[in-house]
């Protein structure tokens, strides 16, 4: 055996571990949100601090860099060498933070959380500004040690979405901003728009119909549950992928289709080929290559007309007249768009203009064209702008999500990447499968979630993200797909 295979070899090992280690932390954190508890909390706090202390010493250990130097990536295959890619861009990101510059971020951003939450609750933006200034002017700091010279902002959305870059997501954003506030000014203006649901829907029925869905889209029990928490996530990869939903009783859309949306990201984790589980291969590539997965589910094939017959049957089953009269009002009301300030509740048409605004918000910020204390008002141009209403409280508006406080810069760009992904696969599967939307309306998701288990999910990490869209479609991704989608949809909906 060369020393370069014995190199690889131990560099793998090595890296098996580190793997099993955050699939351990993975679970801490999804026990944390389901069924830790309360009083844990604190302790809890310590046990994962200790892992991820772990974690860090395994992925910054120059053991790593010297297999590194010892392996002749010539020998190796396609799958070795894609493996290496992942692990020197890991090791070369925790190896050029200063340790120093770490412990401070992580130390800020836990007490940010809890100082975001106050203000929130207050309604109070200056209470929360000089600590959020502390948090910019550390990810700057983050940013200028990773970026060695590069554009501050690409260096954090890296982390993320790796090979996207900031010019060219704000170039493509621009693009779409203007047809998507043009498209919410005519479906805002219909004469007759779709009425919501009314009534009580009890919580076991919803938790019944929620694990049909799941069910129907290929979602594997053996290797998967479905839990509640107050925000839905998806937790873990490999042979034990777990997801969450929440439960509303007046409103049981949040719950199925919250499920259906954590369903695309759990299918994907479990689609991935088992010969890359506990390898750096063996999770999704990147955030938006993830969101791809949970919006083409939950979006273009969940709310499409065809499943929402189906489900529309399911839902009078268990709840009777389902709180709409027919499958067309049941249609309607899933698809129903509004007028709201919150980003976690925006439909189709209005969820990626909540996500502009952010982008260019924090982008602004990273790059010092934006100061902190300017943000809540740059906030509410922008919202009265682009929503055509006035933000009324901070709840509403900029202090509305957590991400900032926690540090996440470069991460809301990558959601409106995953539904042009998700647009583009849409595209590419209708093609592929003309069936779609016959086997859709029987309930039958299984060509569906076939097509993209193919094509994308079973990939792992084996290919950059834009590649992977690209050889599953067949043409580079771009914005024009979901664009002409949500304007035949929204269209035809709302007769605009
Ligand atoms: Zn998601």
């Amino acid at each position: 055996m060369s020393v370069s295979v014995t190199a690889y070899d131990d560099l793998m090992a090595f890296q098996r571990e580190t793997e099993a280690l955050a699939q351990v932390m993975g679970r801490l954190g999804w026990d944390q949100e389901t069924v830790m508890p309360r009083g844990a909390a604190q302790q809890r706090a310590e046990e994962m601090g200790a892992l991820e202390g772990v974690l860090h010493r395994r992925r910054t250990d120059p053991r790593i860099g010297d297999w590194l130097a010892g392996i002749d990536a010539g020998a190796l295959d396609d799958v070795g060498r894609a493996q290496l890619r992942h692990i020197r861009r890991s090791y070369q990101r925790a190896t050029r933070l200063p340790d120093t510059l770490s412990a401070e971020l992580a130390r800020i951003t836990s007490r940010a959380q809890g100082i975001w939450a106050e203000a929130r609750a207050a309604g109070d933006v200056a209470h929360f500004l000089p600590t959020l200034a502390e948090v910019v002017r550390l990810k700057r700091e983050e940013a200028a040690a990773l970026a060695q010279g590069g554009d501050l902002y690409d260096a954090l959305l890296d982390d993320y979405e790796p090979g996207a870059t900031a010019a060219g997501l704000g170039a493509m954003f621009d693009r779409m901003r203007p047809r998507l506030v043009e498209l919410r000014e005519r479906v805002m203006g219909a004469a007759t728009p779709p009425a919501a649901l009314h009534g009580t829907f009890p919580a076991a029925g919803q938790m019944a119909v929620a694990h049909q869905i799941a069910t129907h889209f290929g979602y594997d029990w053996r290797h998967g549950r479905l839990d509640h928490s107050v925000h839905p996530f998806t937790s873990g990869s490999g042979a034990d992928v777990r997801i969450t939903t929440r439960v509303d009783e007046a409103e049981p859309l949040g719950c199925l289709y919250s499920t259906l949306h954590e369903v695309g990201h759990g299918a994907y984790e479990q689609g991935i080929a088992p010969d890359y589980a506990l390898s750096p291969l063996g999770n999704g590539v990147s955030m938006g290559v993830h969101e791809s997965q949970s919006r083409i589910y939950e979006n273009q094939l969940g709310r499409s007309r065809a499943f929402c017959g189906w489900l529309h049957g399911r839902m009078a089953d268990t709840f009777g007249d389902a709180g709409a009269v027919g499958a067309d009002a049941f249609y309607g009301a899933v698809n129903r768009v509004h007028a709201g300030y919150i980003r976690t509740e925006a439909d189709e048409v209005h969820y990626n203009l909540h996500i502009m605004l952010r982008f260019d918000l924090e982008r602004a910020l990273i790059a010092g064209t934006l100061e902190v204390a300017d943000l809540e008002e740059a906030w509410n141009t922008r919202f009265a702008h682009d929503f055509g209403v006035a933000v009324d409280t901070p709840a509403h508006g900029v202090l509305q999500d957590v991400h900032w406080s926690v540090g996440l810069f470069g991460y809301f760009p990558t959601y409106t990447l995953g539904n042009v992904y998700a647009g583009c696969l849409n595209l590419a599967l209708r093609a592929a499968v003309p069936t779609l939307d016959a086997d859709l309306a029987r309930g039958d998701a299984g060509p569906a979630t076939a097509w993209l288990r193919e094509n994308v999910q079973r990939h792992g990490g084996l290919y950059e993200p834009a590649e992977v869209i690209e050889r599953a479609c067949g043409f580079a991704p771009h914005e024009g797909p979901l664009l002409d989608y949500l304007d035949a949809k929204f269209g035809a909906l709302y007769g605009v």
